[in-house]
Parts: C-alpha cells; structure tokens; sequence
C-alpha cells in the first residue's frame, strides 16, 4: 500500500474519532488528507468538538502545543513529527525571555512582554505571568497599541520584523525601536542606553520571510512591469516598503482572491502556498512567487510519517502541555481575545 492508501484506511478506521488539520505552509500531498486548513490561530480555534478523540496537526510543534491548551478535556494532539520544530520559535527559549524580561525591568520601567502566536507555549505562559499577551500577524497593529497602553514599554517577540513593520505601521520613530542584543542571558543589556526606547524587539526571525530582499523586488518589477507584490510583515521591513501590499496569511490570500482577472501578482511568502494559490486562481490570474522559499521544518511532514502517526494514535503519547504552563499562557491569549473583542 502507498502511503496515501494507509492513510485514507486509517481515516477509515478512525472514523469520526479523528480530524487532521494541516497548515496553508504544508505540501499538497498533505492538505488533500485535511480536515481544515488555515493559519496557527485559525486552526487552533477550529479544533473540533466532541466525538473527535485524536486531533493530528501537520504543522509545527508549537501550533501543536497550542492546538493541546485549547482543547478539550479528553481529545489528545498528535503532531506527525515532533522535530518539526521553528527555527523563529526555537530563537526564544522561555528561560532566557524571562530573564530578559528581568533585565528590562531593573530600570524601573514597566516594561510588557507581546507574544507573537509563533512561540512555545512556556514563553507563552511566561508572558501570561507577566501582564502580556499573544498577538497574531493579522492583529499585531491592535495588540503592539494594546501593549504600549500598559505600561512604559513593549518587549515583542521573537520576530524582530513584524515587529518593526507593526511599528512603522503605528508611526512609532526609529528612534523609539530597539533590537535587543539578548547574548550572555541578557547581561549585554545595559538599560541606562533605552531611556527613550518604547518599543524593544526580540531578534528572531523568519528562515522562509527573512530571505526576501529588496533586489529581488527590484527584479520581479523589471520583468513584470504591470506586477502587484503582496508579502507577509515576517519579511525586512526595506521589502515591506517596496511591495504594494503586506498582511498576515489571511490577508494574502484575500488579496490574491479580489484582485481583479488579468492580474499579475507575485507573492512573498511560504511557496507552498503560493503554488497552492497559484493553481486555485488559475487560469485568470497569473499568481507567482518572489523567490521559491520553504520552511524545512513544515516539510518534515510527509505522508509516509501521517500514516505511521494514524497507524499508531491509539498507542501514541499526545503533545502534553503541564497545568503550570497552561494556565499562564491560556490568560494571555485570553487577554488578546479580549483586547481584539
Ligand atoms: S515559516 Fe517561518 S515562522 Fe513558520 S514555522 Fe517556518 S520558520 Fe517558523
């Protein structure tokens, strides 16, 4: 049997006991086995409701973690690879957030920790413990404002891009910003230079957005003079400035889908999407990406491994999140929904 045929028998079998959600950033030879798609946070919130005993996430493991604090009681998360880790994730371990959280507050300064939604579920519960919250791509603008109403400053993490984009977009000065050197457990911070800092920004990023660069803007113009460039606030700010449009997931997607037929429009985001949005909205538009760039960990998911995975649920060990962390981190992304409401 192929792969694809274990897994539709283990569907099969399973029944109405299982659902498999799969990230836009995953392959086709994925998707075509999900039972919902979307960005981290939509899938999160969509996880099905009872009889579903095993929800499988072809993602990365901290979607996984998250997928696991918010369902319900007795429904388990499966991830197909537990390696699939995120290389934006794994730059802020909640240690080290937490220590340079510490840091930023010998000053004096009530200085508020803002999650992006692409960290683990410990960082998430330490920003919980600490009067912040969680924000997504789509609605960092009203969680970076939400922030900086509650205290002296803002740490945002792990993306240093989207933040700086946020920033821009809130008209926040350069001189306002600062990227954080966060070596030697924060102990290069030297507070006394951030008297005017508003907002401080953790210095991950993106391995599939951080690859863009303005050149390769540059060039796309040149071959396609008509060309809309869309791209996601992961990317340096200088692509930012020079494409059309920048926005969440979501928000690319919309784009592609309203503009008008004849449209040329080159996208800047994970290409697996890209091609997915490319053959979705073929023949009438011409949907293309900036540069073929793929996370390596989204890719870690294969059909070999979601049959094993299926093969296996009964047996298998759930991504377990401890009460300590899930409480903590379930108050900040409370906080957001609340902010956001
Ligand atoms: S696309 Fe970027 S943010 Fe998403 S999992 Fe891959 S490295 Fe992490």
């Amino acid at each position: 049997m192929t792969a694809s045929e274990r897994i539709d028998a283990a569907r099969e079998r399973l029944g109405e006991r299982l659902a498999i959600l799969g990230h836009h950033y995953q392959t086709d030879a994925i998707i075509r086995h999900t039972d919902a798609r979307g960005d981290s946070l939509e899938l999160a919130r969509s996880l099905p409701g009872a009889p579903v005993e095993h929800i499988v996430f072809c993602g990365v493991f901290f979607m996984a973690e998250s997928a696991a604090v918010l369902a319900q009681p007795g429904q388990k998360v499966h991830i197909p690879d537990l390696q699939a880790s995120c290389v934006m994730a794994d730059t802020a371990p909640a240690g080290l957030v937490a220590a340079v959280l510490e840091r930023l507050n010998e000053s004096g300064r009530k200085i508020v920790p803002l999650a992006y939604v692409n960290s683990s579920v410990a960082v998430k519960a330490v920003v919980g413990r600490h009067g912040g919250s969680v924000c997504t791509s789509a609605n960092a603008p009203a969680m970076l404002r939400w922030a900086l109403d509650q205290g002296d400053g803002v740490l945002f993490l792990p993306d240093k891009n989207l933040a700086r984009n946020t920033a821009r977009e809130l008209g926040l000065s350069a001189s306002e910003i600062e990227v954080l050197d966060v070596r030697e457990g924060g102990a290069n911070i030297r507070t006394e230079d951030f008297a005017g800092t508003r907002l401080f920004c953790w210095p991950g990023v993106c391995s599939v957005h951080h690859r863009f660069k303005p050149e390769h803007i540059r060039r796309v113009r040149a071959e396609v003079p008509d060309v809309r460039i869309v791209v996601h606030p992961e990317s340096h700010p200088d692509v930012v400035q020079a494409s059309d449009a920048a926005g969440s997931t979501s928000f690319i997607i919309k784009y592609c889908r309203e503009a008008p037929a004849g449209a040329n429009i080159c996208v800047g985001t994970e290409v697996n999407l890209v091609h997915r949005l490319a053959k979705e909205f073929a023949p009438g538009k011409r949907i293309f990406p900036l540069l073929e760039s793929e996370c390596a960990n989204m890719a870690k998911i294969t059909e070999e491994k979601l049959a094993d995975t299926l093969e296996g649920l009964d047996d298998a060990e759930p991504v377990r999140v401890p009460l300590e962390l899930a409480e903590p981190s379930r108050l900040a992304l409370e906080r957001m929904l609340q902010a956001c409401a």
